[in-house]
């Protein structure tokens, strides 16, 4: 191959992006599953922080990043049933019984210091807010002193295509300053993760693409380490608060006047009318479960829509929901609040135009029953930004 033709290969563009990315992922040089969850984070913190015009963020924090990944590991720390015997999956291929760092993290905390072993992240946050910081300073440590530093490398080379960072493994030497940092003294420690020119725009755009395909790669080792079959475990790992989302599906047919948010007709307890909650953005994109990204649905409608991606009619009365003057909106907020359930409407914004904004034209976009419209770039612009 020559020089020029290796350049013309190796040049930016999503496809060598993704064609780097899947590399990393085939790197058998980890030992536990971080490699996963540090890609997917970032993949969401991309989505997440998507401004008017469609710009992703370049720069996160690793405290942003610890948060993200304490948000990923939550529900893993929860037990795995097989058969009678039930357990936490290990996540880490060292000795027998060892365990990744970060899980152990959380699994102190939650046994610590949340009342309800079981309860959902935003409850036990809430609940003991200083317990919840000391543990993040705990991941977002491990964070800096493991993975970060070592993600991009392959043997002895680091290629940073994804993100720079101002230090490198030999961190470790640095402790002192990183707590230091961490405590909110004077530190030279740069907590920036500053991702390369692009890469913030290559994972939104290939988002629909890389997000299954990293959290296939994950159940995969899991199973592999656990010797469990994989299937099931997709769903646990990455499917779990499904089943919780029933609890607000009663306060969402108030606000909808009882009736589908789709197809506009009365819910009810017939056949294909019986009422279920909805992922507006589907989970297969982002798995967004704050209220403003949940609508209730009849069966029909739901099953049809499935993992599709809405109509811009739709679209547009799903966000005029959130336009901070309706009465809808601030009545969403006061359900979240007495549910104690996650609520973000910037957010929740920002990922539906990440989710749409790379669409080409002409994609087809779920209207009712089985027909499509065709994706009108300048309509989806003009209701999203
Ligand atoms: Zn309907």
């Amino acid at each position: 191959m020559s020089v020029e033709f290796r350049r013309h290969f190796s040049m930016e563009g999503p496809i060598a992006f993704a064609e780097r990315v899947l590399r990393l992922l085939d790197e058998a040089s980890f030992t536990a599953t971080y490699k996963y969850a540090v890609l997917l984070a970032l993949l969401d913190l991309c989505m997440e922080k998507v401004a008017k015009g469609g710009q992703p963020a370049e720069v996160f924090t690793t405290l942003e990043l610890a948060e993200k990944i304490a948000q990923l590991y939550w529900d893993h720390t929860l037990p795995f049933y097989t058969g009678s015997r039930s357990k936490v999956l290990r996540q880490f291929a060292g000795r027998p019984g060892a365990q990744a760092k970060i899980i152990r993290h959380i699994e102190e905390f939650r046994a610590r210091y949340a009342k309800d072993p079981s309860a959902r992240l935003k409850v036990a946050r809430e609940e003991s807010s200083g317990a919840y910081l000391r543990m993040l300073r705990r991941i977002e440590l491990e964070l800096i002193e493991d993975p970060l530093p070592r993600l991009q490398r392959t043997g002895a080379v680091t290629e940073s295509f994804l993100y720079t960072i101002n230090w490198d493994t030999e961190i470790w030497r640095r402790r002192r300053e990183v707590t230091a940092y961490q405590r909110g003294e004077p530190s030279d420690f740069d907590n920036r993760i500053m991702l390369r020119p692009g890469v913030g725009l290559y994972l939104v755009q290939l988002n629909g693409l890389l997000r299954p395909i990293i959290q296939r790669r994950w159940a995969a080792m899991v199973a592999r380490l656990n010797r469990l079959e994989e299937a099931r475990l997709e769903e646990f790992l990455f499917g779990a608060e499904r089943e919780a989302v029933t609890v607000v599906c009663a306060p969402l047919r108030e606000l909808q006047d009882d009736r589908c948010f789709y197809c506009d007709r009365k819910l009810g307890r017939v056949q294909g009318r019986r009422p279920q909650v909805d992922h507006f953005i589907p989970r297969a994109r982002y798995p967004n479960n704050a209220i403003e990204n949940l609508v209730v649905a009849d069966e029909r409608c739901n099953g049809n829509k499935g993992d599709h991606l809405a109509a811009s009619g739709h679209l547009e009365r799903w966000k005029s929901r959130l336009d901070p003057e309706s009465h809808v909106a601030s009545q969403l907020a006061e359900i979240a609040t007495r549910l104690s359930w996650d609520a973000d409407p910037t957010r929740s914004v920002n990922i539906a135009r990440a989710v749409y904004f790379p669409l080409p034209e002409g994609y087809p976009l779920w209207l009712l029953s089985n027909e499509v419209e065709p994706l009108d770039p300048g309509l989806i612009w003009r209701i999203l930004s």
